[in-house]
Formats: structure tokens, sequence, C-alpha cells
């Protein structure tokens, strides 16, 4: 099997009052509200929503081949 190509997710802080739609959180662990960390898929958000995430989230980080400084070239 190959291992699936990397994905990047884009993920967020809400306030767990301030969200819209279902999580899995209650807010049994103290008052609220609370910063809860969220993963933003494309398939859970209508893609106005999601593109208006993207924008502002930026690009995929690209990789770039970083090329080893040479030495002894005086
Ligand atoms: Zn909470």
């Amino acid at each position: 099997m190959r291992a699936p190509a990397p994905q990047y997710f884009i993920h967020g802080f809400i306030m767990c009052n301030e969200y819209e739609g279902e999580l899995a959180h209650s807010c049994q662990h103290g008052d609220g509200p609370h910063s809860i960390k969220v993963c933003i898929t494309k398939t859970d958000n209508d893609p106005a929503t999601f593109n208006k995430i993207k924008a502002q989230a930026g690009d995929k980080p690209v990789y770039k081949k970083v090329r080893k400084r040479q030495k002894g070239m005086t």
C-alpha cells in the first residue's frame, strides 16, 4: 500500500459559544466560553464558507529545498 499524499488542513481556534453547527464539546471542563481548536475541512463546510476561511489562511505551505551553503568558495 502506498502512503497517501500529505494533506494540509486548516486549523483554527474558535470560541466554543460562537460556532455554528455541532461539535464534540460540552463545556464540561470548566466555565465557558473556551477557545477550542477545530479542523476545518472542505467536506464539512459549504464552498463559500470554506473559500472565505481558505483566503484568510493563505496558500498551502510549499516545501522548498534549501540549498546548502557551499563551503570553501572564498
Ligand atoms: Zn466550552
